[in-house]
């Protein structure tokens, strides 16, 4: 049997890990641009970590984590989110202690779940963090954020989704309505949902069932049971999305089922023809860092998944045409001329250029094959005669003129092109 990748993983190839690279940079380029610092952590965390900070009565927790015991009988599991790990090294590295606290991370999560397209058992996230700020002003921060991203990319057609789910001050109300209601249809929910209503019902609101979504459609909307303060963030929010002008809708459908997360929550959508396709989901988990043990701080943030986002992007045709991986190629003409290559190459190289070279001893009709199959615009060949007058010929790829430069002279007469 031949070797093949697990189920739900996949290969990224030259072919696509230059798109990858395109995406990566604009996330870098945008959150540092926003005053965010990258934050990595490990692959494997302790499991308590996600219990805790992700909810014990979650899919992810329940029925999605690669858990494992190690050698020394841990139980620990493969990262299946970052939010919960970010609070835990952040708590580990007491860094609340000066607010505001902005990061961003960009690594792999994975999930034991149906692998579909544009979502993997291992898949890769851009999400942004943002601790000890609790006004709108933080909200809004990251949404721009999100939205600066997105437009960076080349999508235009955004729209963001707001909600608010309230605080533990309107909560309480508000969930005994929530379970009245699930009561009077508790046999029209799925056998899940109906475990839930006591435990925690806000988590029918996210059931993605054909029955549970008809109950939660008539269900009470958190929003018509916001407290004054949670009225007054929402609104905060909106003005400040408005001040940016950043168009948005409230849509009560938007919600995020576990009892941590608090006011905002909100989704950036993408308008293809005929469909919304959700490509960004975030909000506020003012409950996270004390369900992990440390002293209460707000927090809110979003996260991207990167391959569906490079899905979109491949449908709307925004990802940049396969560009040349080399600028120069040095062509040596009988296999003693090779030390040489390699020197000159070196030195290109040492000017910012991207350079290749022979190291097939190739006759010189195979070298100039392979400069026209990498795309150089210019290629570089030494011949034993030219060499001995200390020159070489500069061939350009474009118009095939050619030249006699100096060798001494090669870096200065050889410049850069522009690159994204
Ligand atoms: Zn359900
Ligand atoms: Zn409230």
């Amino acid at each position: 049997m031949e070797l093949q990748r697990p189920r739900g993983t996949q290969d990224i190839l030259p072919k696509d890990s230059a798109k990858w690279q395109v995406v990566e940079a604009a996330a870098h380029r945008v959150a540092q641009s926003f005053g965010y610092a990258e934050v990595r952590t490990p692959t494997f965390e302790h499991v308590e970590v996600f219990r805790r900070g992700v909810g014990d009565a979650t899919d992810i927790v329940e029925k999605e984590m690669y858990e494992f015991k190690d050698h020394g009988d841990r139980d620990l599991v493969l990262r299946p989110e970052s939010t919960a790990a970010v609070a835990r090294a952040l708590l580990q590295a007491s860094a609340f202690a000066e607010p505001p606290v902005r990061l961003y991370y960009m690594q792999s999560h994975f999930r034991y779940e149906r692998p579909q397209a544009g979502r993997l058992r291992q898949h890769t996230q851009f999400g942004v963090e943002v601790y000890g700020a609790g006004g709108p002003l933080a909200d809004a921060e990251v949404i721009a954020l999100a939205q600066s991203f997105l437009a960076e990319l080349g999508l235009r057609n955004l729209s963001v989704r707001l909600n608010s789910i309230g605080d533990a001050q309107c909560r309480p109300a508000y969930r005994a309505a929530l379970v009245a209601h699930l009561e009077g249809h508790r046999e029209e929910l799925c056998a899940d949902c109906q475990r839930r209503i006591e435990r925690s019902p806000l988590r029918v609101l996210d059931c993605k069932k054909e029955g549970c979504r008809r109950v939660v459609a008539e269900a009470p909307q958190p929003i018509d049971h916001l407290c004054e303060d949670c009225l007054r963030h929402l609104e905060g929010v909106e003005a400040a999305l408005f001040a940016l002008g950043i168009s948005y809708a409230r849509d009560g459908s938007i919600v995020r089922g576990l009892d941590y997360y608090t006011r905002t929550v909100f989704e950036i959508q993408y308008a293809k023809l005929g469909a919304q396709s959700t490509v960004c989901g975030g909000g506020r988990y003012d409950g996270l860092v004390e369900a992990l043990g440390g002293a209460p701080q707000p927090g809110v943030g979003f996260g991207l998944g990167l391959e569906r986002l490079l899905l979109t992007l491949e449908e709307e045709s925004l990802l940049p045409a396969d560009r040349s991986a080399v600028d120069v190629f040095v062509a040596a003409i009988g296999e003693e001329l090779g030390n040489e290559a390699l020197r000159i190459a070196q030195l290109l190289r040492g000017h910012g250029l991207r350079v290749e070279q022979d190291i097939l001893a190739r006759s010189l009709k195979a070298q100039l094959r392979r400069a026209q199959k990498v795309g150089v615009a210019k290629v570089v060949i030494l011949g034993p005669q030219e060499f001995a007058r200390g020159v070489a010929t500069v061939r350009d790829m474009v118009s095939s003129a050619q030249e006699e430069v100096p060798i001494d002279q090669l870096a200065a007469r050889i410049t850069a092109p522009v690159r994204e």
